[in-house]
């Protein structure tokens, strides 16, 4: 079994038990840019019934949510002008926090997210545009974004090729974030990997977490979000 981000061979780790059926679940290490996969084949995630789980996670996170996204649209300095309105995408926006936010800096904010009661709380109480599904690049054919926010979702997808369709869609910016305790866990070196092959730019990171910024690095894991720029004039 080899790396989905750089192609080299998988090491077999351990086993560890999972949080929601117990059952244990062999965890993998790739031996040159050191990420963890816990799940092989996923053929699953991004296909069949959307699902219909209690949003009280999504609810519960507004004030960090929103605190994120503006920490992002701040440090990039994007802003919107009267000949220019941007545009904002949300990959998995839940309830759509973030797109309230993106609004109030002039963005015109669109977000999708499998979750049915989710996209019924964004539609209903925030007046949100959220699409119902799993994100595929073709639900957008005719648009392209200036600002794209993947969070917490890339860890779940090892392979490139899920970037790859997104990066399509993508006029300058994209933020990503690689947590721990997903299915997969990327490195520092991972994500340059990851940038390279689908040709866009890691211009910056952001945390949320001075703690973990700090430790992580010294225990070679990576934190926080990393901002990729797409240079469409290259
Ligand atoms: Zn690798």
């Amino acid at each position: 079994m080899n790396c989905g981000v750089c192609g080299f061979k998988l090491r077999f780790k351990k086993n560890i038990q999972g949080e929601v059926t117990g059952n244990l679940i062999p965890i993998y290490k790739c031996m040159s840019c050191k990420s963890f996969f816990s799940c092989l084949e996923l053929k699953n995630q991004l296909t069949g019934n959307l699902p219909n789980n209690e949003i009280d996670g999504y609810l519960n996170n507004e004030i960090e949510v929103k605190s994120r996204i503006n920490s992002l649209i701040r440090q990039i300095g994007i802003e919107s002008n009267i000949r220019h309105k941007n545009k904002f995408l949300d990959i998995g926006c839940g309830v759509g926090w973030s797109s309230t936010v993106a609004k109030k800096y002039g963005f015109e904010a669109f977000g999708v997210e499998p979750e049915i009661k989710a996209v019924d709380f964004a539609r209903s109480e925030l007046m949100l545009n959220v699409t119902n599904s799993f994100f595929s690049s073709d639900l957008f054919e005719h648009e392209s974004f200036d600002l794209i926010v993947m969070y917490q979702v890339l860890e779940y997808l090892p392979k490139i090729s899920y970037l790859k369709n997104l990066i399509t869609l993508l006029d300058k910016y994209d933020l990503f974030r690689t947590p721990e305790g997903h299915i997969n866990n990327f490195t520092a070196e991972s994500t340059q990997i990851l940038a390279q092959a689908v040709k866009v730019e890691v211009i910056g990171e952001l945390h949320n977490n001075k703690f973990r910024a700090k430790y992580f690095p010294f225990l070679g894991l990576t934190s926080g979000s990393y901002i990729f720029r797409r240079h469409l004039d290259s």
